[in-house]
């Protein structure tokens, strides 16, 4: 054999050698018999030395045994490999299936989903459906038809975001500032009688502090038919708060002004933590009343806008913040605590 004869043998061995391991498909001790054993080939070659030319030996028996010391290294890290899964199996523990299950954490409802499913059940029990709306809106529906004209001082309280779009009449898409806005959507779409309430997000260009966000949650209430007086209006909000608070629940008008009513109120609930008995109530600071809605008959105007006589059909509306509502049902203080998503918070409320 020439010495260069050899030298192909031995990278041929070599490459099958990694070829076998590049594959996994050589155990420990099928590698050694194959080569590096008493007949292995690698063996065998090293023994055909003695074939070769002395002075050509000397070198070819370097690259031998750098070979082998090569391959025998190589097959023993797959021993220890395969020796060190061994071990594991044997001494993890065995599974007793009898034991019970790793138990996961629960998720619930977020309190603001939760309070405006109280709120949606009230409404429903009063046979009041839901209706929606979309949260970028046109000037038309959030300020003009619920009259607020241009340059009306009550825009200023309702500063919001503008989006970079024109509405049909060319003036700029904003994010809308109150839930009233559906209230336009559907006299526009139905004819009275109608009977709908809304819950859903809206915007303010707010700073945010405890009581104030950029974006928060309001529920508003319709109802539009003939003969609709402000006596029915009294009695829904009675009712809606005494199906969410209790029985014991009271409430009182006071005159107030939105644009969108006539005549208009805000609604207070007798305070549910001290019953009005407390001098010194957090809550109700001593007064025994809680501040919760804004209500009104349907201004004409709004009437007119959507295209019904307001000699002919009247109707009513209130609206409240649910953070409001949410803060009042769940004890919780600051209104942050909606919108910062701690569990330690939020797993209180379930
Ligand atoms: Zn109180």
């Amino acid at each position: 054999m020439t010495p260069e004869e050899w030298k192909g043998k031995l990278s041929a061995i070599k490459d099958s050698f990694s070829s076998l391991i590049s594959e996994h498909k050589a155990d420990y001790e099928t590698l050694y018999q194959r080569f590096l054993g008493r007949k292995g080939e690698l063996s065998l070659l090293l023994r055909d030395l003695k074939d070769i030319a002395a002075e050509e030996r000397r070198n070819l028996g370097v690259l031998g045994n750098a070979a082998k010391q090569e391959l025998t290294a190589a097959a023993e890290k797959i021993k220890s490999a395969i020796d060190a899964h061994n071990q594991r199996c044997s001494s993890a523990p065995a599974i007793d299936i009898t034991l019970p299950g790793v138990n996961f954490p629960k998720g619930s409802l977020h309190p603001l989903t939760q309070t405006m499913d109280r709120i949606s059940g009230a409404f429903l029990r009063l046979g009041f459906s839901l209706a929606s709306g979309p949260l970028v809106e046109d000037d038309w529906h959030c300020f003009e038809a619920l009259n607020f004209p241009e340059c009306h001082p009550a825009r200023d309280m309702q500063d919001t975001f503008y989006v970079n779009a024109k509405d049909d009449r060319g003036k700029d898409k904003l994010l809308r500032t109150q839930t009233s806005t559906v209230q336009i959507r559907v006299m526009e779409k139905q004819n009275p009688p109608l009977r709908v309430f809304h819950p859903g997000r809206v915007f303010r260009n707010e700073a945010v502090d405890a009581s104030h966000a950029f974006a928060f949650h309001q529920v508003e209430g319709l109802y539009v038919d003939k003969n609709v007086t402000m006596a029915d209006l009294k009695w829904t909000v009675d009712a809606f708060m005494k199906d969410l608070f209790g029985s014991s629940v009271r409430t009182r008008f006071n005159p107030s002004y939105f644009p969108f009513v006539e005549p208009g109120a805000e609604v207070d609930m007798s305070c549910i933590f001290c019953k009005g008995q407390s001098e010194h109530c957090p809550v109700c600071k001593g007064t025994g009343w809680l501040e919760l809605l804004g209500s009104g008959m349907v201004h004409p105007n709004v009437l007119k806008a959507c295209g019904h006589d307001p000699e002919v059909w009247s109707g009513f509306a209130f609206g409240c913040g649910i953070e409001r509502f949410a803060m009042l049902l769940y004890g919780i203080n600051d209104m942050r605590m909606f919108f910062e998503n701690d569990f330690r918070i939020l797993e209180q409320v379930r």
